[in-house]
């Protein structure tokens, strides 16, 4: 982790995947990050998402600093290593999916996506602004008063187009296509165009462009670009919903939510418990 992160981190802080599985269901985020209760598992589908960010930051990087294009094969070795440190670090069972019933299918399967990847990314157009660029900005409460409590967040890519605008780009791993709504009220895009605006990359009421550069996880993977923006409206909304969950932790609200989002929840028995 470098230092930049680790600074980042070591402030009070809240990140996007804090504030939307407060917002999913606030019951787990007691368990996760109030009690630190340990999980009775960890789905595959975390290491491997992380295994594929750690290439693609590792090609973006060369990219970057060298100008060189990194080759397939050491994609998929930057892939393979990031995948069995990931899952080295944790002592409870990995929870495999039908897509991944084993790890070798899962070696296979991030491979196949980082060729479809190697094949099709182009960044004509564009220019590289930063990799992995942490970030953090101060939140407010109802009042507008600045709480000591900072939204940090680490966005993947930053690139600036041949119009001179910033593209926060975020990779992901799915198996279904994105519809335009749900890419147009992500959270997590709205929180990295809230810390560029607080940290003057953009004008207070500038568009942030945004894009998902997301491998799907098919027989033959595809990989595929949606395009969003979030401007100030978006930003004042996201401040105001910040500062309802910061509230709500602070009044110690946490209420179970059933949602397919969480089928595979770690903390099912502590929830049953509760
Ligand atoms: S099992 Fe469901 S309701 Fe319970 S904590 Fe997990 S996500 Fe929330």
């Amino acid at each position: 982790m470098s230092q930049a992160i680790q600074t980042l981190r070591d402030q009070l802080h809240i990140s996007h995947s804090q504030l939307f599985t407060y917002i999913n269901c606030s019951l787990k985020y007691w368990f996760n990050y109030v009690q630190r209760v340990p999980g009775k598992h960890s789905s595959i589908a975390l290491h491997f998402g992380k295994a594929i960010h750690g290439a693609l930051e590792a090609y973006y990087t060369a990219l970057q600093q060298t100008g060189d294009i990194l080759p397939l094969s050491e994609l998929e070795s930057v892939f393979a290593s990031k995948f069995y440190q990931s899952m080295e670090l944790v002592n409870v069972p990995i929870l495999y999916k039908k897509d991944m019933p084993d790890t070798p299918s899962a070696i296979f399967m991030g491979n196949k996506m980082l060729q479809a990847f190697h094949k099709e990314i182009s960044l004509d157009g564009y220019t590289i602004e930063a990799v992995e660029l942490p970030l953090s900005a101060p939140l407010y409460n109802h009042n507008a008063e600045p709480q000591d409590i900072q939204l940090i967040g680490i966005i993947d890519l930053l690139l600036r187009d041949n119009k001179g605008n910033l593209v926060v780009v975020d990779h992901k791993t799915s198996k279904q296509a994105k519809s335009q709504s749900s890419v147009d009220e992500d959270l997590q895009t709205t929180a990295y165009s809230y810390l560029l605006a607080a940290n003057r990359y953009v004008f207070p009421r500038a568009e942030v462009q945004g894009r998902f550069d997301v491998l799907r996880k098919l027989k033959t993977p595809k990989f595929e670009q949606y395009h969003t923006s979030r401007g100030p409206t978006d930003r004042k909304r996201f401040a105001k919903l910040s500062a309802a969950v910061l509230a709500g932790i602070e009044n110690r609200v946490f209420i179970p939510c059933r949602s397919w989002l969480y089928t595979d929840c770690e903390f099912s028995e502590s929830c049953h418990n509760w």
